[in-house]
């Protein structure tokens, strides 16, 4: 096992306008689970691929363990690699296709005979190891090509959307298998997805990008809870943050927000040196509360739409004119024209720079 350092990774495609990876520095730590997670085009698989040996940095580094590795070819990398194809060997069966690796290297028969009933048993191939590829389900040729790929001991794991070809019901009882089996072995894994829900279930940490950058790099409940941008407030979460817009005012001790219609909300004080300015708010969905009884310091809504969800309500309103979205209990009703009172709670408020997206001050 080993960690990945990527320093300054710059890469633009010939031909190719804009950089598909902008100077881009990461750590990956020994044994970490890191997601690479940001929209199509944002530089996720070309990063991935730098590591990986298959393209080359324009300029950067990229180091594994003790060793620089960015211009080594990708042999010479001890990685093992698992792609959205699930690229198994058709002609051969499923026990073949694990051992291939490690046939390759000249492992002896007895240990690739352990180390294939090792990963056949983690990954639940083992009642299938005398079928070809074209006997098993999607999700279990899919399981042939991580196990192929976690026999080889690599110092490091690389997957680029290997979940992505899998239907709904498939994909979600694949997560938490490949999180259980990653968490078991331990290995250094770095994981492409443009699936937020993805991210957050697997990652230690989630690297979002955006533009061949690293916009945020944090523990998934970070990335969530406390976003750093717009952007990553926007990308992540279903439904994504609700951003109001507002002016910061007040005098002496007291900082708020005006919303305009005469609504206003308290702000920390904090906020006290940027008061004449405009301010976005972003606030959860399912962080604020929602009551038909005006409550201390509640702003008051109009229903748009309702939309009941199963396990949740979904609400949308106007407050002061501007759009939000509510989630609230299954139990709770509500009509369009309907009015209600929100409870935007200071400490679910995150406060953005409406020009540059970028958060004015730290949660
Ligand atoms: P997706 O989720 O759609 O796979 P991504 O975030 O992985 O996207 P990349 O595939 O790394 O993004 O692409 C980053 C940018 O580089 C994009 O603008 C893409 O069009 C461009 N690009 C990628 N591969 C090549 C290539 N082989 N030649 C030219 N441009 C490329």
């Amino acid at each position: 096992m080993a960690e990945v350092r990527m320093r300054n990774l710059a890469k633009t495609y010939p031909g190719g306008s804009t950089p598909a990876t902008d100077d881009v520095s990461l750590d990956v730590e020994d044994g970490e689970f890191m997601v690479l997670l940001g929209p199509s085009g944002c530089g996720k698989t070309t990063l991935l691929r730098m590591v990986a040996g298959l393209e080359l940095p324009d300029e950067g580094q990229v180091v594994i363990g003790s060793r620089d590795v960015t211009y080594l070819p990708p042999r010479d990398r001890n990685l093992s690699m698992v792609f959205q194809s699930y690229a198994v060997f058709p002609h051969k069966k499923v026990r073949a296709n694990i051992a291939f690796g490690l046939r390759m290297r000249g492992v002896d028969k007895a240990q690739v005979a352990r180390k294939v009933d090792w990963a056949a048993e983690l990954l639940q191939l083992a009642p299938f190891l005398d079928r070809f590829p074209s006997q098993l389900s999607g999700g279990q040729r899919q399981r042939v090509a991580v196990a192929r790929a976690i026999v080889m001991d690599a110092d490091v794991l690389l997957m680029d959307e290997p979940l992505s070809n899998l239907d709904a019901l498939l994909r979600l009882s694949f997560r938490a298998e490949l999180k259980r089996l990653v968490g078991e072995i331990g290995t250094t894994t770095l994981y492409v997805t443009h699936d937020q829900v993805e991210a957050l279930s697997l990652g230690d940490r989630v690297a979002v990008m955006r533009d061949g950058r690293i916009m945020q790099c944090d523990n998934p409940i970070s990335v969530y809870d406390v976003p750093t941008s717009e952007f990553v407030g926007g990308f992540l979460g279903s439904p994504p943050m609700n951003f109001l817009s507002g002016t910061l005012a007040g005098t002496n001790g007291v900082t708020q927000v005006e919303l305009g219609s005469d609504q206003s909300l308290p702000a920390p004080q904090r906020l006290a040196e940027f008061r004449g300015r405009p301010v976005r708010i972003g606030v959860r969905a399912e962080a604020i509360g929602v009551s038909r009884e005006p409550g201390d310091g509640a702003a008051r809504c109009v229903v748009e739409v309702f939309e009941p969800l199963g396990a949740s309500v979904l609400i949308t309103a106007t407050l002061a004119g501007q759009l939000i979205k509510v989630q609230a209990p299954a139990s709770f009703r509500a009509e369009p024209g309907d009015e209600l009172w929100l409870d935007l709670k200071q400490d679910s408020l995150r406060w953005y720079d409406p020009d540059s997206g970028v958060a004015l001050i730290a949660a």
